[in-house]
């Protein structure tokens, strides 16, 4: 019997691989794909992970890449209307962005280092494969992002109150466009939003450029331009949607990187039932995308994905017997961390309500709101419980309250 098996070597399959391993705990990593192909791979996403996140790397000792053009400690909010609505703020730590494609190796390479066992399958498993490794293990995790094994994690329509996507996405690597170390976030109404990171890439700090589309809006066609056409309809689109962003593009050297630097798509918000039993008598266990796929708005996912990884486990260290009990409980653990990300980051998706505009309103004449909404992105549970309390916030802007940090 060789431990526990973990399918998918992503954020949150290699968190919990590496945790797993550090607490003694024998394991064996299934990927698609060996290191040196992740590395020379298409971009998978533009992730950028919070400071619990790093601090988990960190006591892991797989803190990679941490060039201080990469660490933003200032982020900006631009809101396009007449006037426009705008403020910068200090985040208490630092966001970190590094291409996947760098970090993931990374983290393989510290766990094969170590000792750990990696099976490359080179193709994406099925349920029966799935099945068939569960055999070698008390228990299984899945881990293999969204496009997963989904038929053994039906989508759980209470927890899922969407059936489509909201945002058409258009993610990739440009040349000509230099924000220094700040993390810019630029709505415009009832068309999208930007976001925009120094990112950490196999051709050093370049910008890092996300664009959310509502679906038949004005930003939709750069989420389905050919790569070549990528750059040059983006331009037009930032001078009119995201000014703040144009000012800063060069437009004699703004391009994608290569064609392998674009990811056009975009995600239906889904939350699975996390727990399997498969006919070996195992438990499979979801976690990460596989589990919970939020819409990139907010950049939780991967943030989420590590931090219930390490839920997991802990859970898995404090000892067995691995049944579906156990799964249900560890599940129950990891929702108290899913819930208040999936409840936010769907409601982002929608218009704001007024009390929200009214925080960001507040925010562009007080540093201190400024500074609180824009460090909301490190503390998911503490935003939540903000953002969805109109009287607290009431208290922080008409009443000139300080804002409360009783974060988690
Ligand atoms: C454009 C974009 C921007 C984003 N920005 C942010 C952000 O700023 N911050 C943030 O926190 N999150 C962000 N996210 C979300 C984040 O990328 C994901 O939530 C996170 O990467 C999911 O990690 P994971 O390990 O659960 O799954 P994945 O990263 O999908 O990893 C799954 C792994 O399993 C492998 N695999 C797949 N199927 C199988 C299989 N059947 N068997 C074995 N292996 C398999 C895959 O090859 C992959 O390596 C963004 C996502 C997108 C699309």
């Amino acid at each position: 019997m060789a431990g526990i098996g973990i399918v998918g070597a992503g954020i949150s399959g290699l968190t919990l691989a590496l945790r797993l391993q550090q607490l003694g705990v024998a394991t064996t990593l299934y990927c698609e794909n060996d290191a040196d192909t992740v590395r020379k791979g298409r971009l998978p996403a533009t992730v950028a992970r919070m400071g619990h996140t790093q601090d988990r790397e960190r006591e892991l000792g797989s803190a990679h890449y941490r060039d201080p053009g990469c660490l933003m400690s200032r982020a900006r909010l631009s809101i396009k209307g007449e006037p426009p609505l705008e403020f910068t703020a200090n985040v208490a730590q630092p966001f970190h962005a590094v291409d996947l494609r760098l970090l993931l190796p990374a983290f393989m390479d510290d766990y094969a280092a170590r000792g750990g066992e990696i099976v490359v399958s080179g193709t994406a498993p099925d349920a029966a494969q799935v099945d068939r490794w569960s055999a070698r293990h008390e228990l299984v995790v899945v881990a293999a992002g969204r496009r997963s094994v989904t038929e053994l994690f039906p989508r759980d329509a209470g927890r899922s109150p969407y059936d489509r996507p909201q945002r058409l996405l258009a993610a990739g690597l440009y040349r000509g466009l230099e924000l220094g170390t700040l993390f810019s976030y630029n709505i415009s109404g009832g068309a999208g939003e930007f976001f925009c990171a120094p990112m950490m890439t196999r051709e050093g700090i370049v910008s890092a450029l996300l664009v959310e589309a509502i679906p038949g809006g004005p930003l939709e066609p750069v989420t389905r331009a050919p790569w070549n056409e990528v750059g040059a309809t983006l331009l037009g689109l930032l001078r009119e949607h995201a000014p703040r962003l144009a000012e800063v593009a060069d437009p004699a050297a703004f391009e994608l990187l290569g064609p392998d630097d674009l990811l056009q798509g975009a995600v239906t918000p889904t939350v699975r039932r996390p727990v399997a039993e498969l006919p070996s008598g195992r438990v499979a266990l979801a976690v990460g995308d596989a589990w919970i796929v939020n819409d990139p708005i907010t950049g939780q996912g991967a943030n989420l994905g590590s931090r219930c990884a390490w839920i997991a486990a802990e859970a898995i260290a404090a000892g067995g017997p691995y049944d579906a009990a156990f799964a249900a409980a560890a599940a129950e653990r990891m929702w108290e961390a899913g819930r208040p990300v999936t409840d936010w980051t769907n409601a982002f998706l929608q218009p704001p309500p007024e009390h929200v505009v009214k925080l960001l309103v507040a925010a562009a004449g007080r540093q201190d709101v400024a500074d609180l909404v824009l460090s909301l992105f490190s503390d998911p549970p503490y935003a939540w419980r903000l953002l969805s309390s109109p009287e607290e916030i009431a208290r922080i802007v008409d009443g000139g309250g300080q804002p409360l940090y009783d974060r988690d």
